[in-house]
């Protein structure tokens, strides 16, 4: 079932050339972790602020639960939409204590039942022995903790959460993410996540919305996303992917690189783009393997990355990237044979 649904939502704000959100649609299920992504400018935070109310689209409908928040004649203030937000930077009230904080939205509640709620909720964010603390005598972290620890005390029906640890060491932020993500899952509230870092995004979403100048590129599991990205974009997004442009025949689609094979139906005389990634093109001994030379060798740490020309080729020449396991011995001008695996080798554009 669907908590949080919009329906082709536009906002253009004024003296802007081009609207921020773009004729977004978008179904969020309950308990989902959506991460939202894309680059700086891509209308990551304009999407939040609608569902929370703090804008107002141009047009298109938003729909919290089976409640109607946002329509051409509708709208909701955001303290009546049951959504929380923590955002960039931590906006916790100085002069209140952890707990204050913490208990800030719990007004309609009983002093005991709120009382509970604010244990309960720094219970969940480990901050037990910070309650009469104020937030200047915290860590970043600490802080952050804080932050989602009062955002998830009034049990929203959507948590919107606004880059919350971009601004914590590396570490650190690994470690929020991996927690805050358990913490979410374990309540079971329905969460958009804004990052703009994909290997982040890969790792927290149970889906991913990839933004592109306000519109919506994709919206799929990471691990789909990654192998069968939407378009080039989405493809390059991830650090880079090898397109290659072909044209299907009898016996297989005539690239630059080669004759490759690719899952799919399409017919003798398409054109097609194709994607792979580095690390699923194999080195092979196999004389069907098709000849290219070694032209460059990066260590990489996790993989040495390959630049290849293939040998009988297009002109100026295809290259494309591998990336091999660190410790085989490769060196430059070295011919070897590549095979492209046919289920990693991804149609993107027919
Ligand atoms: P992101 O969070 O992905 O970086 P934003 O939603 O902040 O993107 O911004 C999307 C676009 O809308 C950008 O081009 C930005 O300059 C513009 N924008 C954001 N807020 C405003 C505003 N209050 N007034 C005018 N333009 C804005
Ligand atoms: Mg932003």
């Amino acid at each position: 079932m669907s908590v949080l649904n919009l329906e082709g939502i536009t906002k253009h704000y004024e003296e802007a050339d081009h609207p921020a959100v773009a004729d977004l649609s978008l179904e969020v299920e309950t308990g989902e972790i959506v991460g939202v992504v894309g680059e700086s400018g891509s209308g990551k935070t304009t999407l939040l602020r609608l569902v929370a109310g703090f804008e107002i689209p141009d047009s298109g409908r938003i729909t919290i639960g089976d409640e109607l928040v946002t329509s051409e004649n509708t709208y909701l203030p955001p303290d009546k939409r049951g959504v929380s937000m923590v955002f960039q930077e931590h906006a916790l009230f100085p002069h209140l204590t952890v707990a204050e904080n913490v208990g800030f939205g719990l007004h309609k509640l009983s002093r005991k039942a709120a009382a509970t709620q604010i244990d309960e909720m720094l219970d969940l964010v480990k901050l037990q022995t910070y309650a009469k603390r104020y937030p200047h005598e915290l860590s970043g972290g600490q802080r952050q903790r804080v932050a989602l620890a009062r955002a998830l005390a009034p049990q929203p029906s959507v948590l919107l959460l606004d880059e919350p640890f971009s601004s914590l060491d590396e570490r650190l932020k690994l470690d929020m993410r991996d927690e805050v993500r358990e913490i979410i899952h374990r309540l079971g509230t329905t969460t958009l996540w804004v990052t703009h870092e994909m290997e982040y995004a890969l790792a927290l979403s149970d889906r991913m919305a990839i933004l592109r100048d306000g519109a919506l590129q994709q919206i799929e599991k990471p691990d789909f996303i990654y192998t069968h990205p939407a378009n080039e974009y989405v493809a390059n997004l991830f650090g880079h992917t090898n397109i290659l442009h072909g044209t299907v025949k009898s016996h297989g689609i005539k690239t630059c690189a080669g004759l490759v094979h690719a899952e799919g139906n399409f017919k003798e005389g398409d054109d097609l783009t194709l994607s792979i990634r580095p690390e699923f093109l194999e080195i092979t001994e196999d004389q069907r393997g098709i000849a290219c030379n070694i032209v460059r060798i990066s260590y990489c740490g996790r993989y040495q990355e390959l630049i290849l020309q293939m040998e009988d080729s297009c002109s100026p020449p295809c290259q494309i990237t591998l990336h091999a396991e660190p410790g085989r011995r490769f060196s430059e001008f070295q011919k070897i044979r590549v095979r492209f695996p046919e289920d990693k080798v991804h149609v993107i554009k027919r």
